[in-house]
């Protein structure tokens, strides 16, 4: 067993470090503000390489994996989540491409995602379905007649294919996406069955592809989430991903994700705890500072400790992810470091909000925004209460054993 990073996972995390405090650190509390999405941090992020962190180097990526691509959402965790979503995107919705696509496909879409040419979205959820996948209803159906109207970014055209119907909401970056990853049902519609879901790829520009409004949101402004709507959408069958009916991958897509997802609640929880830390011990009170009082140590202790936990729940996670461990009996290990190093995110900021006092209500301080964005980190991509109910159907199972 070896717990340290490879000298190149190190020098990554050091070198998104420094990016991290030069440019977003100061750039933070202005994107959460104005909610406008920073075309500045995105073309930083690309100047540094960091655009194709999971992408394999064949496909114009740096393949540093799942692994460096949570090590460096972790840095810039520290000082903006929303900065963390925009590196989380260069992974969400090309996940189900890497794990299912076909080689045209990734030739297509995947190596203008690591250069910045590209950005893309993901469409899961929708408004009457959440948690419960099997509800959607955006119905994707077999084309008739002849000619397809789609032509794509990339120059290819074809014929035949499906057309898509339906509204997916809540989507992250659907503004800027030039491309996204969306479920549609091509079974019966009023079936529960996940069988009779598909993904595709379907393009920004292509006629009935629409984003009509985005969202008002408490936190992680900047990077807007809404609706897509799919109006008579005619997609071409080569932009199928994986099978017919491959719904499994929708899952396998998001098993990889936890550890990605979950490195914006470590880097979170450890910018928070780190600012009350510094604040506690600089703040006069009762002839020393508040953090010679034993309650407030231990509190911070208590953090302290969780934080390790994640991280180790959090690595352990993202090297089984990059070994193509994400089936269903490794998801009880890749939902347990979603399910803590969110809901510690939630606590640490909490903390650090209460450790401040007033000033850490206040705009003054970054703790009001930390608290903020960490509530959304236990909603998206699987709740903490469908975390937990994954978890528990590993224990049952046996995949989570001790014995
Ligand atoms: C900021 C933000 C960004 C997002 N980005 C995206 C995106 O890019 N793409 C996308 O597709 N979606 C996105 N979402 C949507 C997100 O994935 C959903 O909100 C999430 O899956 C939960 O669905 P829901 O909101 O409909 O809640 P519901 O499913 O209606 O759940 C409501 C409550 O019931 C609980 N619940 C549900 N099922 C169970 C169960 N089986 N057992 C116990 N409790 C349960 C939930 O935990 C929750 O507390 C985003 C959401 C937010 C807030």
């Amino acid at each position: 067993m070896d717990f340290d990073l490879s000298p190149e996972m190190t020098a990554l995390q050091q070198s998104v470090r420094r990016l991290s405090q030069e440019k977003i650190k100061p750039r933070a509390r202005e994107i959460d503000a104005t909610g406008e999405y920073p075309e500045d941090v995105f073309d930083a992020f690309r100047d540094a390489d960091l655009l194709g962190l999971s992408i394999p180097t064949e496909l114009g990526g740096s393949g540093a994996g799942i692994l460096g691509l949570s090590l460096a959402i972790e840095e810039v965790a520290k000082y903006s989540n929303v900065c963390a979503l925009m590196l989380l995107l260069t992974r969400l919705p090309v996940g189900p491409v890497l794990i299912a696509g076909s080689d045209d496909q990734k030739k297509r879409y995947l190596p203008g995602i690591a250069t910045g040419e590209l950005r893309a979205a993901f469409g899961l959820s929708e408004p009457q379905a959440g948690s419960d996948v099997a509800g959607m209803r955006t119905r994707a159906t077999p084309e008739s007649g002849a000619g397809s109207r789609t032509r794509s970014v990339t120059g290819s055209g074809s014929e035949g294919g499906w057309v898509l119907n339906g509204t997916k909401c809540w989507m992250s970056g659907v503004r800027e996406a030039d491309w996204y990853t969306v479920f549609a049902k091509t079974g019966d519609p009023v079936s529960r069955d996940h069988g009779g879901i598909t993904a595709f790829i379907v393009e920004r520009g292509w006629e009935g592809v629409s984003v009509p409004r985005t969202d008002h949101k408490m936190g992680v402004r900047g990077v807007d989430t809404g609706e897509l709507v799919l109006d008579d959408v005619h997609v071409p069958a080569e932009n199928v991903i994986g099978e017919v009916g491959g719904f499994r991958l929708a899952m396998l897509g998001l098993n990889a994700m936890r550890p990605i997802v979950a490195a914006r609640g470590i880097g979170l929880a450890e910018g928070a705890l780190m600012y009350a830390t510094e604040y506690v011990k600089g703040r006069e009170a009762f002839g020393g500072t508040i953090s010679d009082l034993q309650g407030v140590r231990w509190e911070i202790a208590k953090i302290a400790v969780d934080i390790e936990a994640a991280r180790l729940l959090t690595y352990r996670a993202a090297w089984l992810a990059d070994q193509g461990k994400f089936t269903k009996e490794y998801v009880p290990f890749l939902s347990s470091a979603k399910y803590f190093a969110t809901e510690l995110a939630v606590r640490a900021s909490g903390l650090a909000v209460q450790l401040l006092g007033a000033a850490g209500y206040m705009t003054d301080h970054p703790t009001e925004l930390w608290y903020r964005d960490a509530r959304q980190l236990t909603i998206v991509e699987g709740t903490s209460q469908v975390q937990l109910d994954l978890i528990a159907r590993g224990v049952l199972a046996h995949h989570l054993w001790w014995d």
